[in-house]
């Protein structure tokens, strides 16, 4: 791959600049705040805090953390612009499953494409290519309207697929010729399946590229995990991981270095804390806190995502110095303590993921007396052969560093334990604690 063309703001590419630059933008986000949101602008005039006192990017932990429960709580206060400015109402879910609302205004969907510009142009994708998006266009999501305002962006050619109909996707694989998909990795391992299926080669198809979003595609090192390795080799493909957040209206992407998840400094500023709301020493996971810059419908201050990573220490080999996080290791609210050990349930899925013949699984935590977690796996699968249990026993201990307890049942049983429940999502995760 050749030719990065970040095209990023003067000064952004400037190491000795951008800390500089983000105070300043901090301070501006301050006076926003203090003229624009009713929410922010309350607590700041309480804790006495004026733009003047943000001398440096340091300064922002003199500010107030947000959480999602702040916004859920007390939602329409934290609407900075006139109801007439909105443009677009994307949702994400709140802690209890309820929809939770972010206005966007046409600065805002400007800042959203520009943000997924700069992530097609790492990728190498413009004009001349055909990019597949393989998510989901509608339903109030974020990232595909990301995408599409994106590519366009761009100047690549647009192939709006959405996340259904395999054989569709396969047809339009074949007929349309994309260089580049877009989608969720465990939809591209189920769309290589079909395509086997179908009698076509997955490998054989056009595709060079693939961004993947939703699931974690790399290991703490950076190195593959067994479902991103399984989409390269089944697809023969580059991936590029992405992680974007709803609430915040940003992304970060992988360059082809692959060593973490740039952030674009003039967007967000990154800091990882620990549970009692420090800053963690850089390389250290903890809870990632984002704070958005040239946001105008909903601007966030330290808002806290509850999801697991770190920021990367070191310069990236790219040249753009922007800080980078590592892949998300989990969700906090999912964390597991088992004999001393932190464990996160991705730990368990990506153990499954390197199995033939798993075609389900549920993790279910329970307490013990001592305060600790006990951790049951469930497994669907039709192999009841002896071993099987050792095998996926042996696995979750390599990849998650403890000993589950193990229950293999029929696919169809699995099925019906993960659609139980009230959720429309398949409950691969339950907390009994
Ligand atoms: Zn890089």
């Amino acid at each position: 791959m050749k030719g990065f063309d970040y095209n990023l703001p003067a000064g952004m590419t400037d190491p000795a600049l951008i800390g500089g630059l983000q105070g300043a933008l901090l301070s501006e986000l301050v006076d926003q705040l203090l003229e624009c949101s009713p929410h922010y602008g309350h607590l700041l005039r309480e804790a006495g805090i004026r733009s003047s006192d943000i001398r440096s990017i340091e300064d922002i932990v003199r500010l107030p953390l947000t959480s999602k429960e702040d916004i859920q709580s007390d939602h329409d206060p934290f609407l900075s612009v006139d109801k007439r400015r909105v443009r677009e109402v994307v949702s994400t879910t709140g802690t209890t499953g309820e929809p939770l609302f972010f206005a966007l205004t046409e600065g805002d969907l400007k800042r959203l494409a520009e943000n997924e510009r700069r992530t097609f142009s790492v990728m190498g994708v413009g004009p001349g290519e055909t990019v597949q998006v393989a998510v989901a266009m509608d339903s109030l999501f974020i990232a595909g309207l990301a995408y599409s305002l994106g590519l366009r962006q761009s100047g690549a050619t647009i192939v709006r697929s959405g996340p259904r109909d395999p054989k569709r996707q396969i047809r339009l694989l074949e007929e349309l010729a994309p260089s580049a998909i877009i989608a969720v990795p465990s939809f591209l391992l189920h769309l290589a399946k079909e395509a086997e299926g179908m009698g076509i080669d997955p490998s054989a198809l056009k595709l060079e590229k693939a961004l993947l979003i939703g699931e974690t595609v790399r290991n703490r090192d950076f190195s593959s995990n067994n479902i991103g390795k399984m989409v390269e080799n089944m697809w023969r493909v580059a991936t590029f991981s992405t992680y974007g957040i709803t609430e915040a209206s940003i992304a970060f992407s992988e360059c082809a270095m692959k060593r973490g998840m740039h952030a674009h400094p003039d967007f967000v500023f990154v800091e990882v804390l620990d549970d009692e709301g420090n800053q963690v020493a850089d390389g250290e996971p903890g809870e990632l806190v984002v704070t958005t810059f040239k946001v105008e419908g909903m601007p966030l201050l330290r808002y806290r995502t509850g999801d697991i990573t770190f920021i990367e220490p070191s310069h990236c080999s790219c040249g753009n110095p922007s800080q980078r996080i590592g892949p998300i290791i989990g969700r906090k609210a999912h964390r597991l303590k088992v004999k001393g050990t932190t464990v996160y349930p991705g730990a368990i899925k990506n153990a499954l993921y390197s199995l033939n013949g798993i075609t389900g699984y549920q993790v279910i935590v329970l307490s013990n007396d001592d305060g600790t977690d006990r951790i049951k796996v469930i497994v669907g699968s039709e192999n009841f052969a002896p071993g099987f249990e050792d095998e996926v026993t042996e696995s979750i201990r390599a990849h998650a560093r403890f000993t589950p307890e193990l229950e293999v049942v029929p696919s169809a049983d699995m099925e019906k334990l993960l659609l139980s429940g009230n959720s429309r999502k398949r409950q691969t995760f339950v907390d009994r604690r």
